[in-house]
């Protein structure tokens, strides 16, 4: 069979959804956990937060207050500051966030005694006690809007020489958060003999991939106010588009090279565990996100498709390049892209599914499907 037109396309995509490949899993937990990060946690915006949690979100992981404008400073440096400075008037600024987060959405907190605490707190520890407060402080208050359980991180993340406990760690999480409730906890931080300790900034994603790892979640939701990972700096582009999947470890790569959108020790958690991230963006949970997960990005398409769409690739086949040969190309990528998993002793495969469309039909196969016996049936 040939394609009759230069201008015959053929749309290709690969989904590889966790509900679809683990449908034991999804089933038995069905649990999300979803980490929002600071511009999330401001006065005005904590509305947003709110109608994102659903009765699957059981485990909340929070940051510090964000910038609620431009040039506003963020809690947590706010927080570093004053430690270095005991500054008074850094401690107001501080408390003026905390307040106001709770007073414009009505939470009924005393927000006053629990600032006093934390100050008496901070005055007695060391800095990354004094940085951890942010968190803390947001836990508190997004617990008590949500109806949730608060959970103090110091308890449950623990460090041990100065690295994370894993094995503590993890059983430690799923005592506090498998009794069915939702709860609330701070990122960033942890325990450790003599105070506390914080992983390096941005690190309340990490925090939610430990969380999620450790209940064997469905998805990990990272809520962020940018679009998931784009193809440009949104911030300085106008109408960015997307990238809509991508592999556990592309994300790490561009994590590692300056991406700010997902903290690059956010990702092995995940991976090891086969759970996807989402990375949403909490102003419009409907609109465009990534997804990471075993499944590469779409951009690798390219060495088998000439063209790429906001949401898909399209494969624009020459008049005289035979139809198998596009399919063939496809169905061997994706198979490359299956993999064996063994999660607590069951063996899963980890398989790409691919939607194919030409001319207004559509035909979706498993990657370890021949592409080419459904096609044929369906166009002939
Ligand atoms: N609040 C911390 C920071 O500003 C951690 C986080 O937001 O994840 O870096």
């Amino acid at each position: 069979m040939r394609l009759t037109s230069q201008f015959d396309t053929v749309k290709i995509t690969l989904y590889c959804d966790r509900l679809y490949i683990h449908p034991f899993c999804a089933v038995k937990y069905g649990m999300i956990v979803a980490k929002f990060g600071g511009t999330a946690v401001t006065p005005r915006n904590l509305i947003y937060l709110k109608r994102i949690v659903t009765e699957h979100h059981l485990a909340v992981v929070v940051s510090a207050v964000g910038r609620e404008y431009k040039d506003d400073v963020k809690a947590t440096d706010l927080l570093l500051q004053y430690h270095e400075s005991r500054d008074q008037q850094v401690w107001e600024s501080i408390a003026d966030k905390y307040r106001r987060l709770a007073e414009v959405n009505g939470i009924a907190v005393d927000v006053d005694a629990m600032l006093s605490d934390a100050k008496s707190r901070a005055a007695l520890y060391g800095k990354d006690y004094c940085a951890s407060l942010g968190e803390e402080l947001s836990a508190r208050i997004v617990a008590a809007f949500l109806d949730a359980d608060y959970v103090e991180a110091e308890r449950v993340v623990r460090f041990a020489n100065g690295d994370l406990d894993v094995e503590r760690t993890f059983s430690n999480v799923r005592a506090a958060f498998c009794d069915g409730k939702r709860h609330v906890m701070g990122g960033f931080y942890g325990g450790c003999d003599g105070g506390r300790r914080t992983f390096s900034r941005g690190g309340g994603d990490v925090t939610g991939a430990i969380v999620a790892a450790a209940l064997d979640a469905s998805l990990y939701e990272n809520w962020t106010d940018v679009n998931g990972v784009c193809v440009a700096d949104p911030a300085s582009v106008h109408n960015v588009s997307t990238v809509p999947s991508m592999s556990y470890a592309e994300m790490r790569m561009l994590s590692l090279a300056g991406a700010e959108v997902l903290h690059p020790d956010a990702v092995t958690p995940c991976e090891t565990r086969g759970i996807p991230i989402k990375i949403g963006n909490f102003f419009r949970p409907q609109s465009a996100s990534t997804l990471i997960s075993f499944c590469p990005s779409v951009d690798k398409l390219l060495s088998v498709a000439e063209k790429i769409s906001d949401s898909c690739v399209e494969t624009t086949a020459l008049h005289s390049y035979p139809m198998w040969q596009v399919l063939q190309r496809v169905s061997d990528f994706a198979r490359s892209y299956t993999r064996e998993l063994n999660i607590s002793d069951r063996r899963y495969t980890v398989e790409p599914q691919i939607n194919i469309e030409f001319r207004d039909k559509v035909v979706r196969v498993r990657s370890s499907e021949s592409v080419l016996v459904p096609l044929y049936r369906a166009l002939i």
